[in-house]
């Protein structure tokens, strides 16, 4: 393999670890949005349940004020009703009395069922509070998580890319334009290994010779992937069934066989 090729595995490494790492990053500002947005719901229960609970007050205050004055009116015509002289005048009253006796029972029914109701928005409101405080302990935790987790991952990012900057120099410059051009339009991954005949990439089969070329120690050419156009590169493996059967064992650190 290419001493090239090698700097380029880990210039690609470092490059998926960058990206894997500053996508998490980015990440970061919805996630925090997402928890000031639980705060602010929370914050609008309560200012719902007030408003109900002011608007139930009003209905209150124009329901008394109703029953008050049906009752005065009532009572202004039973007043009347002792000085009237005919039957006929007598008998008018005391249907505006028993008119008036019905809105003051219809205001008091009002009046009582908006007292239940606010009642109900008063227990709204302490529950809307008590559910913002439980709320806002757990958006102070989040934020702390998420503050922790973004200055770790700018040490990361910062570390990863000092990392970057020191196996760039290495690279030949025109190895690493074509790299670059191929990551921007290949999702960030410019290499291809070529695994049991074909690019790992895209599945695309690798003719024969080329992969015969790229085992060679001494290969000096560069092949890309003819379809996804990704720069290919060959690594020496011990098969995993003459691995397992082999009578010398292989390093014991090595992962188990049947992954692929
Ligand atoms: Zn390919």
């Amino acid at each position: 393999m290419l001493p090239d090729i090698q700097r380029l595995i880990e210039l690609q490494a470092a490059d998926l670890r960058l990206a894997e790492l500053r996508g998490r990053l980015n990440a970061l500002p919805a996630q925090l949005a997402a928890v000031e947005k639980r705060v602010a719901d929370a914050r609008q229960q309560i200012a719902a349940a007030k408003d109900a609970l002011i608007t139930s007050l009003k209905d209150r205050k124009k329901y008394e004020i109703d029953v008050d004055t049906w009752k005065e009116k009532a009572r202004k015509y039973r007043e009347q009703s002792y000085e009237v002289k005919t039957n006929e005048a007598y008998k008018a009253l005391q249907h505006e009395i028993e008119h008036s006796e019905k809105q003051m029972a219809e205001a008091e029914d009002r009046l009582l069922e908006r007292m239940v109701a606010g009642e109900e928005y008063e227990r709204q409101v302490k529950a809307a509070e008590r559910a913002l405080a439980e709320v806002e302990r757990a958006a102070d935790a989040e934020r702390q998580t998420l503050g922790a987790e973004q200055s770790t991952l700018r040490q990361d990012v910062a570390g990863r890319e000092s990392e970057r900057q020191q196996i760039v120099p290495a690279v030949p410059e025109n190895l690493l334009h074509s790299y670059e051009g191929i990551a921007r339009r290949r999702h960030g991954v410019a290499l291809a290994e070529v695994r049991d005949g074909s690019c790992a990439m895209c599945g695309m089969l690798i003719t024969p010779h080329v992969v015969q070329e790229l085992r060679r120690a001494d290969c000096i050419e560069l092949f890309q992937c003819e379809t996804c156009t990704r720069i290919l590169y060959y690594v020496e493996r011990a098969p995993a069934a003459a691995a397992a059967s082999a009578d010398v064992p292989s390093s014991p650190a090595e992962a188990p066989a049947g992954e692929d």
